[in-house]
């Protein structure tokens, strides 16, 4: 295929690398100077796009996605594909995949877990939206990006699923940090504490897979110092991103909205920025009930 990359940054540049060694004819552009081994880089967006079986984008925020939606949409032939592989809010992924609709193409909102990591071992999760012959001729690229892809429904449901994950996911992280260090003030061994939570009823992804504590249950950003990983900051995106969510939908979710100000908090005032997610725990351990 030929497909057109726009947005080769810690994401990006790997997935576009991985089109390319399958053997796609890629094209890519980014506004900041960007190699990516495999991919030929133009210098417009629009550059990118035009001729294009199908254009991937993956990019900051919604906002960005707008602009360079609006940029390359002209510029393309109707039934092409256009897949966002960003995460960004609802209301953009709607609104982009209803310009590209009217303009005949075939929009899918398919933002990723997995992180850097995955983008370069190809094995990212893919959460798409979208109609289904647009899913089915995004579906093989995603085989080559990622190991599963899920069509969670129409436009908007890829990211509605990524949010609602990724809620889920700050929430347990911040109550696994807070209970490691009450069960520190209690005077239980970590390791202890892991090997009760992670085969009880309060185990989670955070505390199985990614355990906060370093030293304990498998090897995790906590063991790296707190180096992400995933960080701080990408986390609070997220979560800000599923309280605008509940906003327009006017839905109750007080947990996450607590989260959210939580990582605000760690993010803007206490040095979490650059930290991984689960540097909650070294934060937790070092402050008193009502500080
Ligand atoms: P990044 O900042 O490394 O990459 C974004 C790239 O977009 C940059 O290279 C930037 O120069 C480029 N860009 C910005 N404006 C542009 C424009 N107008 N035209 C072309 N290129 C432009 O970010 P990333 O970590 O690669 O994340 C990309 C997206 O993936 C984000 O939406 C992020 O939330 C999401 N995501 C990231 C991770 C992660 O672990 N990094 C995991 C899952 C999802």
């Amino acid at each position: 295929m030929k497909i057109g990359f726009i947005g080769l940054g810690n994401m990006g540049g790997p997935m576009a690398a991985n089109l390319a060694a399958a053997g796609h004819d890629v094209t890519g552009f980014d506004v900041a100077p960007a190699q990516v081994e495999g991919v030929s880089m133009v210098p417009t967006a629009q550059d990118a796009a035009s001729g294009r079986d199908v254009v991937i984008t993956m990019l900051p925020d919604g906002a960005i996605l707008r602009q360079v939606a609006a940029e390359i949409i002209p510029s393309m032939a109707a039934g092409c594909g256009f897949i966002d592989c960003s995460t960004v809010d609802v209301d953009s992924a709607r609104a982009v995949a209803a310009d590209a609709d009217a303009a005949g193409l075939l929009p899918v909102d398919a933002p990723v877990s997995g992180g850097v990591g995955g983008a370069v071992a190809g094995t990212l999760t893919f959460m798409a939206g979208g109609a289904p012959a647009a899913f089915a001729l995004a579906e093989p690229l995603f085989g080559i990006m990622g190991q599963k892809a899920v069509h969670c429904g129409d436009s908007g449901a890829g990211q509605s699923a990524k949010i609602c994950n990724n809620m889920i996911l700050g929430a347990t992280m911040i109550v696994t940090c807070e209970a490691f260090a009450l069960a520190d003030r209690l005077g239980l061994d970590r390791q202890k504490m892991f090997d009760v939570v992670s085969t009880s009823s309060g185990y989670s992804w955070t505390m199985n897979a990614y355990c906060p504590a370093p030293g304990v249950g498998p090897q995790s950003p906590s063991d790296n110092d707190y180096l992400p990983g995933f960080a701080a900051e990408l986390m609070l995106k997220d979560l800000r991103l599923s309280q605008q969510a509940a906003d327009s939908v006017d839905a109750d979710t007080p947990l996450g909205a607590a989260a959210a100000a939580l990582y605000a908090q760690f993010v803007e005032d206490e040095d979490g920025r650059g930290r991984d997610f689960s540097a909650m725990l070294p934060r937790f351990e070092g402050r008193k009930r009502g500080d």
